[in-house]
């Protein structure tokens, strides 16, 4: 019998309604598959965490989730907090790097029912997730941007031999059981010594993966690719900023921001979380969409499956995949992709379909 435990972060604007959607979800997959128990474990993050505890990320989410096997994290409306103030840290940025959470894997996948221009999108952006120019994370004290005096500021972007192989081998890893074609996103024309290391660092590891394809490209060009021809790429991988804004690029080409999932992913910890941001817009409404967080839930099964050898959770997250496949080509959708349901009425179809299903 396999028991995972689950740190539960629901976070701020649609959070509350995306994670319990989610929730739902992986209540009735333990119901329907055999020998697979989660356990959930409730941790505060976010605006409501600073008004109840005095902190985004309280010591003691810190410390629950380091009894857990993975999180599940909501989005964050992070850039309304107060960076002047040591309690209102990015809850997003802070885990990951205290996790070491190294990779951020964000698929984007064309799916039928779904109205899109390119029919066969299935790629994947590999971000490194600890370093590059995201200021929050890559330094070991303070931030990375500073400023000299009030007209001037300096931000530092970090590049590790350690941090680009690391993140090449998940890439690699991957390609693997895909379409066998990794390409590098770099800029190393101009950035010659940090995305040099990185495209350096990229080819070492690829060396030792002899059936897989290896292309590069610089940022500006792959961003016209992209959007030209998705359906030529498989893995891509890539530092930390390149790999934010590709992904939400990505993201646009097959229904946008509510089918963008993502997990982030260390070598003894992960956390589910999807890739767009807390929609304060539509907060409160029952609108938002939850597949990207069920599918980011999704992978978090995957990868436990993976690492623990464990048949159940490869068959859940297996189970919620075609779920929500079969929720789009009979038309289920909520407002952002053209439908009419509400959040929690495509949680509940999604379920229907689940415990009609046939897979298990
Ligand atoms: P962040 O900087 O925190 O990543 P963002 O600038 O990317 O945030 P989002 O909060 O992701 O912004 O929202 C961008 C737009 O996409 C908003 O109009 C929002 O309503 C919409 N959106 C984002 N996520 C969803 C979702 N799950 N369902 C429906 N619409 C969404």
């Amino acid at each position: 019998m396999a028991h995972y435990k689950i740190g539960i972060m629901k976070g701020d604007g649609i959070g509350p309604e995306i994670v319990g959607e989610t929730i739902k979800v992986l209540n009735a997959v333990q119901d329907i598959v055999e020998d697979l128990t989660l356990e959930y474990n409730y941790y505060p993050v976010g605006l409501i965490s600073y008004q109840e505890n005095g902190a985004t990320l309280p010591k003691k989410t810190i410390e629950g989730l380091q009894n857990c096997d993975a999180g599940l994290l909501g989005p964050l409306t992070t850039h309304i907090y107060d960076t002047e103030n040591p309690n209102m840290v990015n809850p997003s940025g802070a885990l990951r790097k205290f996790f070491d959470l190294y990779a951020n894997i964000r698929p984007t996948k064309k799916y039928e029912g779904v109205d899109t221009r390119f029919n066969d999108v299935d790629l994947v952006i590999v971000r490194e997730n600890t370093e590059g120019m995201y200021a929050d994370r890559n330094m070991h004290f303070n931030t990375g941007e500073f400023m000299p005096n009030p007209d001037t500021v300096l931000s530092f972007r970090v590049i590790t031999r350690k941090g680009s192989e690391r993140l090449a081998r998940i890439g690699f890893e991957l390609a693997q059981s895909r379409k066998k074609k990794v390409t590098i996103v770099h800029k190393k024309n101009v950035l010659r010594k940090g995305c040099g290391l990185f495209f350096e660092s990229c080819h070492t590891i690829g060396e030792s993966f002899e059936n897989i394809k290896i292309d590069d490209y610089h940022i500006d060009a792959f961003a016209m690719h992209l959007i030209q021809r998705p359906e030529d790429f498989d893995v891509v991988v890539t530092t930390n900023m390149f790999g934010d804004i590709l992904s939400d690029q990505a993201a646009g080409l097959v229904g946008g921001l509510g089918l963008a999932p993502g997990l982030n992913l260390g070598d003894s910890f992960l956390i589910a979380q999807a890739t767009h941001g807390s929609a304060p817009d539509i907060a409160g409404q029952n609108k938002a969409n939850p597949v990207a967080e069920i599918l980011s839930a999704k992978m978090m099964l995957e990868w436990l499956g993976i690492r623990n050898d464990d048949k159940s959770a490869s068959k859940a997250a297996a189970l919620i995949d075609c779920a929500v496949e079969e929720a789009f080509k009979r038309n289920m959708k909520t407002t952002d992709l053209g439908g009419t349901l509400s959040t929690t009425d495509f949680g509940d179809k999604l379920i229907e379909i689940m415990e009609n299903s046939v897979i298990v």
